[in-house]
């Protein structure tokens, strides 16, 4: 069995290029004692994945010649682990590959029989849980607040929303073009949306928020961030989920908000975090988010790309916004 890898070749400046990797094939390799081989079968893309390759994050920096790191799901094809059988479906950092070895104490997880692949490497993902515990446990929505989400149309933002929707708020989205803001107002149901790459978010934002923002959560950074800040409410609170507007800066580390001393005059709060935290209650963020998603109250759409030798220009998409949702690509059936 072959097995075609994406190897990190040279850290990128900038926007990634075909060139910051190597696509090669060798042999798939052999699991060991109590390991299983995986086949890949589906990539997650995750803009995490730009800061991965370029430095040490909450993991260390993929290192030159590894290969690239990433979410996936996969069957298992030989298995040396007797919690694992054959024809499992697992999720886990399976990388960009065809066949990885790995020990499931590397966190693979096993999905339920039938479960549907899409629905559980998006609204049920990381995505899904970050959105979760990110509006909730670090935002604290109460009912009638108003909550303004950036890449809303994105796999976490559009599930944090939605979620604020479900909790009694009034959610404006701001996201890059017509059709995701239609499908916003239209499909998601948030209540407003802002199309950042046309309108003046702050002018739309005092508009649609006269009595300021209750819960900023942001997962773009720069100018936008500045302009939900201007606009804060009193006590209102800024979620750092992510800043994706920065990912690709060749300028390290990107200059800071502008507006920030709106928070003292505000007494507002500004809190980043992690979905690893909060990953011993994973259960409990998918239970409600699979409960949400059978009634009709939450609303995902997934963007699948097909082919590993496409691995770099798929993950390019979530930087020129060109993903419809979740970003998938699938690399066999
Ligand atoms: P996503 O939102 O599905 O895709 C990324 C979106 O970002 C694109 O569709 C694009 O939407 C928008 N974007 C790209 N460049 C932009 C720019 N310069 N200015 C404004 N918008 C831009 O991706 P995701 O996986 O859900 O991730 C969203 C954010 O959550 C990222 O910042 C990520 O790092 C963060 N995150 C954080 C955690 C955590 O634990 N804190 C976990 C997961 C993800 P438009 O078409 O609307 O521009």
């Amino acid at each position: 069995m072959k097995n075609r890898q994406w190897l990190l070749a040279r850290r990128p400046s900038g926007p990634i290029q075909d060139s910051d990797f190597n696509f090669v094939e060798t042999d798939a390799p052999t699991p060991g004692a109590g390991e299983v081989l995986v086949r890949t079968l589906m990539l997650s893309c995750d803009p995490t994945q730009r800061r991965w390759i370029a430095f040490d994050t909450y993991l260390p920096a993929v290192k030159i010649g590894e290969v690239v790191r990433s979410g996936g799901a996969g069957r298992i094809e030989m298995s040396n682990n007797s919690d694992f059988k054959v024809g499992d479906i697992v999720v886990g950092l399976v990388g960009w590959q065809d066949y990885v070895a790995m020990n499931p104490k590397d966190q693979l997880n096993k999905l339920p029989p039938g479960a549907p692949l899409e629905l559980a490497m998006s609204a049920l993902s990381m995505n899904g849980i970050t959105a979760y515990f990110g509006l909730l446990e670090v935002g604290r929505p109460v009912a009638g607040e108003t909550v303004v989400v950036s890449g809303a149309a994105g796999a976490t933002g559009s599930v944090a929303g939605q979620i604020a929707k479900i909790k009694g708020c009034h959610v404006i989205g701001i996201a890059g073009g017509a059709e995701k803001c239609r499908w916003l107002t239209d499909e998601a149901g948030f209540d407003a949306a802002i199309d950042y790459k046309s309108e003046d978010v702050q002018a739309r934002l005092k508009e649609l928020c006269p009595k300021g923002i209750d819960i900023f959560f942001d997962n773009v950074g720069g100018d936008i961030l500045d302009a939900a800040l201007a606009q804060l409410a009193m006590r209102g609170r800024v979620v750092l989920c992510g800043a994706i507007a920065n990912y690709n800066a060749t300028d390290w580390p990107p200059p800071g908000p502008k507006n920030y001393l709106n928070l003292l005059l505000k007494r507002g709060r500004m809190e980043g975090f992690s979905v690893y935290d909060y990953m011993p209650r994973a259960a409990e963020a998918r239970g409600a988010l699979a409960g949400w998603v059978h009634a009709g109250k939450i609303k995902y759409l997934v963007d699948v790309q097909h082919g590993l030798e496409n691995a770099p220009a798929t993950l390019r998409r979530l930087f020129d916004g060109r993903n419809e949702g979740k970003q998938l690509l699938r690399v066999a059936e």
